[in-house]
């Protein structure tokens, strides 16, 4: 499943540089499926929906930093643990229950998101 940060985070920033599909951003940035993939064009998101891959979208949080679900791969293809979990000082970046998929769902989103 994705990986989410908790309100707990303390904004240290150590994280995003962390993540091979560049899922995390700082609270407030808007975010895009293309931000560090190789997708062009239109995105089938996890929910069916269709969005352009450089459409900018409105930031998941404001205050803290977020992970943008449709671009975490829990690490799966990269890292044999998800980074942002193994670098947070504070422990805050934790299964995030919403989003249950195989690690075989989870390496079908990293092929898509890096083709
Ligand atoms: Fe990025 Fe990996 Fe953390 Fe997901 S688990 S947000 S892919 S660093
Ligand atoms: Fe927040 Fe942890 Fe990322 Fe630091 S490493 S910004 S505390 S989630």
């Amino acid at each position: 499943m994705a990986i989410k940060i908790t309100d707990e985070c303390i904004n240290c920033g150590a994280c995003e540089p962390e993540c091979p599909n560049t899922a995390i951003y700082e609270g407030g940035v808007e975010w895009a499926i293309s931000d560090g993939t190789a997708v062009k064009g239109l995105f089938t998101m996890m929910d069916g929906s269709t969005i352009d891959a450089d459409q900018r979208n409105a930031p998941v949080s404001v205050d803290i930093y977020y992970i943008v679900p449709n671009k975490c791969t829990e690490c799966q293809g990269f890292h044999e643990e998800p980074q942002c979990a193994a670098v947070c000082p504070v422990d805050c970046c934790v299964p995030d229950e919403m989003y249950q998929e195989t690690v075989e769902e989870l390496m079908d989103k990293k092929a898509k998101l890096h083709v």
